[in-house]
């Protein structure tokens, strides 16, 4: 190799910066690297059988796949090979020296700098190749690709570049060089690599193999080329084969890691095998915290497949629906044949019933955990309930499973914590209380300090508070629980249950006849449907009551910021003719100051549900005038 052929390349910038990282703030848990390297070497083994299926003179010359891993005590290197697909030079600079996620820009750009909070942010992303640089100065891969002749030999010192470039008389497949750092050479070490290999990477389906340890006596088995024997370090089974009883948890945790590139152990999952008319094993696993990607549409999501174990492909999307996006695992059919393709996942019927069953087995497994585990249901609520909202809107068949997933904020509650089930609302509903009332609004201050509450508030009456930007949407789609209707308590026509008799009687008189009615009409004038006294006010002037059919704020706040515009649909205007300040308007003669209460008190009952004044300047003037009078002369 003559150096001039050499060519220096630079990482891009998101890859400088994920490196720059990793080497200067992941430190805690640097063993996990060779778990990244077994990962990465198991994938490419698994992609070469696939291909193989198509193509089997790709493997004839080696059809025995295993990944090595040896070491040179001395020289503080060590090696992981496997015999996989490898990669040519084009892959070699867009694998290892790119990041081709997409997001990935904002997801760096949103660090915090926090050394520890930004390797948890790292780990969810996925640690992966460039975690070698946490315990080397320098890194090699060696590779060739089953489809060419030619090798690539990459180098680099993990900083701003890296070296390429083609070698001759390598073997298909690759090698990765470490060359331990100082504080790092306690690796190249017999003993300590076997456990981390067995603490890891025991599930990997391939044969993990390292020198043998020299038993006197012990029978030869394989030899490799440098005439070292060899012996595999893990049981070489792929973990979802075998049966629930003989895995123990900190395997399906493990396994967890290689299936998701997630640094964080699962919160829980679910490992079945079916038999009868199809038969498949499926092992899905629900993650602790939502990816930074979660509602990127471009996001790769979906199962590993393998058809009879042999990997088909990744991020199968059509085994679960789109709000499931979040669950990772396997999926391993018996049924479908080998060369299956995207195009026919889309249409086949066997697929469609896969995933049918499991998406009840995600909704099952989420139910026991909140009957089971609350604490560990809320975190999972906390980081994924608005994903799910999407499925109790647009799953019509799972509608029921989904609902009782729910959880939200109430008037009930301290806080904004969404902890309430509907479940938990109907059990300690009000007695003659026959709907179940929410309210949604911007943020949970604003929902939770309406206007609209006070009656319900009153009466005791449990409201549930929705402030997530889905929200409008998820109530426009769903009519009753139980029997019971959701009922907004801005609209118009909601009912307060729990009045007394007499409260009713007084209600049905009070009706709309109320002499403020007519002349503040004459000052709103079509700004309003309607004016009405109001019966669900105690401690407001005033408030803004949405007519039955019209777009509630938020939605129209959505679909505003979307470039669509709607025709303005006028609020009903409800005043408390108990509230001193309406007293004071009734007894008003100056048909100027009259008409200038009425406007700020419109406008403040809009200002109070979180909405915008359309002429805030004028708002400001008539406020200032009054405050004027009021310190007056
Ligand atoms: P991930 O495994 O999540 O894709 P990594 O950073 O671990 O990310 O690896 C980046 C990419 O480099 C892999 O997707 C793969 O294309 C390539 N790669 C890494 N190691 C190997 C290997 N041993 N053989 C072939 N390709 C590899
Ligand atoms: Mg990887």
């Amino acid at each position: 190799m003559s150096e001039t052929d050499i060519k220096t390349h630079s990482f891009q910038t998101e890859a400088k910066q994920l490196l720059h990282l990793m080497i200067h703030s992941l430190y805690s848990n640097r063993e996990i690297f060779l778990r990244e390297l077994i990962s990465n070497a198991s994938d490419a083994i698994d992609k070469l059988r696939f291909k193989a299926i198509g193509h089997p003179e790709l493997i004839e010359q080696d059809s025995d796949f295993h990944i090595d891993i040896t070491f040179d005590a001395e020289a503080h290197t060590l090696t992981v090979t496997d015999n996989g697909i490898g990669m040519t030079t084009g892959e070699v600079m867009e694998n290892l020296g790119t990041i081709a996620k997409s997001g990935t820009a904002e997801f760096l750009a949103n660090l915090t700098g926090d050394e520890a909070k930004d390797s948890q942010l790292i780990g969810q992303f996925g640690v992966g190749f460039y975690s070698a640089f946490m315990v080397a100065d320098r890194v090699e891969v060696l590779t060739r690709s089953a489809e060419s002749d030619e090798g690539v030999w990459w180098s680099s010192a993990g900083e701003d570049s890296y070296e390429i470039d083609t070698r001759e008389g390598l073997r298909r497949g690759t090698a990765v060089v470490l060359h331990l750092k100082t504080e790092a050479h306690e690796f190249a070490d017999d003993f300590r690599l076997r456990s981390i290999v067995r603490k890891y990477s025991d599930h990997i389906g391939v044969p993990v193999r390292m020198a043998k340890a020299t038993l006197p006596g012990a029978e030869e088995e394989e030899v490799d080329t440098a005439g070292e024997e060899l012996e595999a370090v893990n049981s070489a089974q792929a973990l979802w084969t075998r049966s629930r009883s003989e895995i123990d948890d900190d395997e399906y945790k493990e396994f967890y890691k290689h299936v998701s590139h997630d640094f964080d152990d699962p919160l829980t999952w679910s490992h079945n095998r079916v038999e009868g008319k199809l038969e498949y094993t499926s092992l899905l696993y629900i993650p602790k915290r939502a990816p930074f990607d979660l509602y990127n549409r471009e996001t790769p999501r979906g199962l590993k497949l393998y058809v009879q174990r042999v990997f088909i492909m990744d991020d199968a999307e059509q085994f679960l629906p789109l709000y499931l996006r979040f669950i990772k695992g396997v999926v391993d059919s018996n049924d479908l044949p080998l060369n299956v393709s995207r195009e026919i996942l889309q249409q086949d019927e066997r697929v469609t019933s896969i995933r049918n069953a499991l998406t009840k087995r995600v909704l099952t497994t989420l139910e026991t955990l909140a009957n089971k585990e609350p604490e560990e249901y809320q975190a999972f609520w906390d980081e994924f309930g608005e994903v799910l909202k999407e499925g109790a809107g647009e799953d019509f068949a799972n509608r029921e499973a989904l609902m009782k997933l729910l959880r939200f904020a109430s008037t009930r509650g301290e806080d904004n914590k969404k902890t309430v089930s509907l479940d938990q609302y109907l059990e300690r509903k009000t007695e003659d209380q026959d709907a179940i009332y929410y309210i949604c609004a911007e943020n949970y201050e604003t929902a939770q300090r309406s206007p609209h509450l006070e009656i319900f508030k009153e009466r005791g009456v449990e409201v549930l508070l929705l402030f997530d930007r889905i929200d409008e949407w998820l109530m426009s789609m769903l009519t009753d629980y139980e029997d019971m209707k959701f009922v907004d308590v801005m609209r118009a026509d909601a009912e307060v249950p729990g009045a007394s008799a007499e409260e009713k009687e007084n209600e049905d008189s009070e009706e709309d006849d109320h002499p403020l009615v007519e002349r503040i009409s004459v000052v709103l004038g079509d700004k309003v449907e309607a004016i009405r006294p109001s019966k669900r006010l105690t401690s407001s002037p005033a408030c803004l009551v949405l007519s039955e059919h019209a777009m509630g704020a938020q939605m129209r706040r959505i679909m505003e910021a979307s470039g669509q515009s709607f025709p303005d649909s006028k609020p009903y205007f409800e005043f408390n003719p108990g509230h001193p300040l309406i007293q004071r308007l009734d007894g008003e003669q100056d048909e100027d100051r009259f008409a200038e209460l009425v406007e700020v008190i419109f406008d403040q009952a809009n200002l109070a549900e979180g909405g915008t004044l359309n002429d805030p300047a004028t708002y400001v003037e008539r406020m200032n005038r009054l405050l004027l009078e009021l310190l007056g002369d």
